[in-house]
């Protein structure tokens, strides 16, 4: 029922070494996930060691596409080999399809996250994935989607990536990171990429994933009508400036969210008056966790234009990820925090 974490770096067979050939742990855990998200995966220690695997990809001066709003490792990343020279950088809002589709036939990374993080932007992915002639690569950070939400290859695009910490892992006890592909040359580069790169997964992170895995749909589930439950409560009330969440009928992202997600997500955003107030609300919960990070059992918040890189976010925004604990509780807590 289960492959154990098989604790071993070498082997009786001098064409087996765990960095270059794997172990049937880390096989059976991308198995689950290439199966889910119709691809080959390549399991990396972190989601950030998946996409600077991705970003490695680019030979010689390139270009490089991400949008407005993104995961702030994705912009520094972007923006060091931009300051280096290895790539020229353009930002582009995530609304703007236009502008993303002409990036698909001249640009040779194009990176698209959707719903981004943290402001919950949907971008039009159908019509981006689906553009041409491409020339480059187009990649969608699926980490907020999870693949039971989303399946960025099926849309046409060329790599899915995720930060197996987040959802899919879903106990907040693990480092993980994963590269997926349906194009047979580009799985093949990922995989020297990390041989080569040394990013590997470790036999335990692997095992845990996995098990993880068992319960995503569960979780997912619980998780999602929690979040829409709180969202829309937090809409009645005035306290709450804004609120960002792709399953609420006026959000911005609502109709593309309808055609291309089979789920909202267990992330919400929301705006208080200023930064004092976020602030003093993140340490005010005692349900609701005062952290970083997302997509565990447990719901956790933080107010993001704290973090570098996150400069254009509004000042009381808070980023809350949504877990699996009864709805009543989570709003009777946060209601308590924001009063
Ligand atoms: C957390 C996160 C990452 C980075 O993943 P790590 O596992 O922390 O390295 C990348 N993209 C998104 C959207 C994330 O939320």
């Amino acid at each position: 029922m289960n492959t154990p974490p098989i604790l071993a770096s070498n082997f009786s067979d001098p064409s087996r070494y765990a960095r270059g050939t794997g172990t049937a742990t880390w096989e059976s855990f991308e198995v689950l996930l290439g199966g889910l998200e119709g691809g080959q995966a390549t399991a990396f220690s972190s989601g950030m060691a998946a996409i600077t695997a991705v970003f490695d990809l680019l030979v010689g001066p390139s270009s490089v596409v991400i949008g407005s709003d993104c995961y702030h490792g994705v912009t520094q990343v972007a923006a060091a080999g931009a300051r280096s020279g290895r790539w020229d950088l353009t930002r582009l809002d995530v609304a703007d399809t236009t502008a993303w589709v002409d990036a698909v036939t001249w640009a040779d990374l194009v990176w698209i996250e959707s719903p981004t993080n943290p402001l919950l932007e949907i971008a039009d992915l159908v019509t981006i994935c689906g553009a041409g002639p491409r020339i480059g690569m187009v990649v969608v950070d699926n980490t907020f989607a999870t693949p039971l939400n989303q399946r960025p290859l099926a849309l046409g695009a060329d790599i899915s990536i995720h930060s197996v910490t987040k959802f899919l892992g879903g106990h907040s006890d693990l480092l993980m990171g994963a590269a997926v592909t349906d194009r047979p040359d580009l799985n093949i580069r990922l995989e020297k990429r990390r041989a080569l790169g040394g990013a590997v997964p470790g036999a335990l992170e692997t095992f845990l994933a996995t098990r993880g895995m068992r319960t995503l749909g569960l979780r997912l589930e619980r998780s999602q009508v929690n979040a829409l439950s709180l969202a829309a409560r937090m809409q009645q009330d005035q306290r709450f400036v804004t609120v960002r969440y792709p399953g609420l009928i006026d959000d911005p992202g609502h109709s593309l969210a309808v055609e291309q997600l089979d789920g909202f997500g267990a992330v919400v955003a929301f705006d208080l008056i200023d930064a004092d107030a976020a602030e003093h609300a993140c340490r005010s919960t005692r349900l609701i966790r005062h952290a970083t990070s997302l997509g565990g059992v447990e719901s956790t918040m933080e107010r993001r234009a704290a973090i570098a890189g996150q400069e254009h976010l509004p000042p009381g925004l808070i980023r809350l990820s949504v877990g699996i604990e009864d709805a009543d509780d989570l709003w009777n807590d946060l209601d308590h925090a924001v009063e």
